[in-house]
């Protein structure tokens, strides 16, 4: 995140939390664009009082909006219950949001959930997972370019952006990156050495960019042939951003495709820190034995009840049509705007490629003073992932000030 050029001049008030903000935080995120002191649907508010339309939700985490009842009733009722214990214990909202999982994902029978905190603690999970394929003898994890994993070391390895990992080196070893799209490509790369291919099913830090058709059904065979794991990191494309439980539920993103390990955090918690790695059938469950792994907040309590309210709204509000019908109308609306060549991904999470010249970081700064949080995903690009509570009327007033936010 770098500064946005076309930043209007801060306010003493902004200029005092910007100093507070460099003298006391670290600089890994560089400089914050806004403070933010309140939420409520699709809305969130700064220390000014300015009201802003948010197309982002947090990354694609804010799945019921800012503030949901249903979210804040499920914890604070929670925490005035149980808040935390430790996994030598156990309590309902963690079996309930698992059983929950099951459900959705209509996992055979031996599948099972693991908890943690993040989506890059459940990708280390499963690349944990992976050493263990084939009784530990497989050396070579696949990721694809153009993939984000994480941060943690382990996920690190599996990103594909050379300018996360290299400051860092030496690295994980035993990650290899194919080429985007490429089947011959990971057709050669794949074979007895490989413990697990790792995909998005929709790359969203590139700028939300579905596989070729074919690509996630390729996968699938060729593990399948070789022995090899396929993990499906729905960190980002999970709970029902693009309309079904999960992306690759709908067969055009999944192609029907079974995979043997699904990530899941962002949306997950709308909001708490949670994530999982979903082991698909009993062999896979086996993969970690006991003690071989953990974390203290895994299945916290708190953490879990907001993922249960999370998944009860969506089915109670009919989010998973109401997105998958307000995403292919966005879509619709966006594609018929000058400037915009080509929406892609799927659901309420969607990119939107410029017309070559257009700046997607001024045109994010110009929404931003406009009164929407967009967001500069990749050069060219803009992504947009708002709550999937959004509105059509809330985001009608998006697609009237766009034309002229593109073109300054
Ligand atoms: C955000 C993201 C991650 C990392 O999740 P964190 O919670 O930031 O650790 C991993 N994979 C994908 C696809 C993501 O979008």
């Amino acid at each position: 995140m770098s500064e946005a050029p076309n930043q209007q001049a801060p306010t003493d008030q902004a200029q005092t939390w910007r100093d507070d903000f460099s003298r006391v935080l670290s600089p890994v995120f560089g400089s914050p664009q806004l403070d933010l002191v309140r939420g409520e649907g699709s809305y969130v508010w700064d220390a000014a009082g300015k009201k802003y339309l948010d197309l982002l939700a947090g990354i694609a985490v804010n799945a019921l909006g800012h503030c949901h009842p249903a979210w804040v009733k499920a914890i604070t009722e929670q925490a005035s219950t149980l808040g935390h214990i430790s996994n030598f214990f156990t309590s309902p909202p963690q079996i309930n949001l698992a059983t929950k999982l099951h459900e959705v994902l209509d996992l055979p029978a031996g599948s099972a959930v693991f908890f943690s905190n993040s989506g890059t603690e459940a990708n280390e999970a499963a690349f944990k997972m992976a050493r263990r394929a084939g009784g530990g003898g497989r050396p070579i994890i696949i990721a694809v370019e153009g993939a984000f994993h994480g941060r943690t070391m382990g996920a690190l390895a599996l990103t594909a952006k050379a300018a996360y990992r290299d400051p860092f080196a030496p690295g994980v070893p035993g990650v290899v990156h194919v080429p985007y799209g490429d089947v011959d490509a990971l057709a050669a790369a794949v074979n007895d050495t490989t413990a697990a291919v790792f995909i998005e099913p929709i790359q969203g830090e590139v700028g939300v960019r579905q596989h070729p058709a074919g690509y996630l059904r390729a996968a699938r065979e060729l593990t399948q042939d070789a022995g090899a794991l396929l993990v499906l990191d729905e960190v980002q494309s999970g709970v029902a951003r693009t309309g079904t439980w999960f992306a690759h539920q709908d067969p055009e993103i999944g192609e029907g495709v079974v995979p043997d390990i699904i990530t899941s955090a962002k949306g997950l918690g709308g909001g708490m820190p949670i994530g999982a790695t979903i082991t698909v059938g009993d062999a896979n469950t086996k993969l970690l034995e006991a003690g071989q792994h953990g974390t203290t907040f895994g299945g916290n309590p708190i953490a879990c009840a907001a993922g249960l309210a999370v998944l009860e709204t969506i089915e109670n509000e009919n989010l998973l049509e109401h997105t998958r019908e307000t995403g292919a109308w966005l879509t619709e609306q966006l594609t018929a705007i000058d400037g915009i060549t080509a929406v892609t991904g799927m659901g309420l999470l969607l990119g939107l490629e410029l017309t070559e010249g257009l700046d997607e970081k001024a045109i994010a700064a110009r929404a931003r003073d406009a009164g929407f949080i967009i967001n500069p995903v990749a050069p060219g690009r803009l992504r947009l992932a708002p709550p999937l509570t959004i509105t059509r009327t809330e985001l009608a007033t998006f697609l009237e000030a766009l034309p002229g936010l593109l073109h300054g």
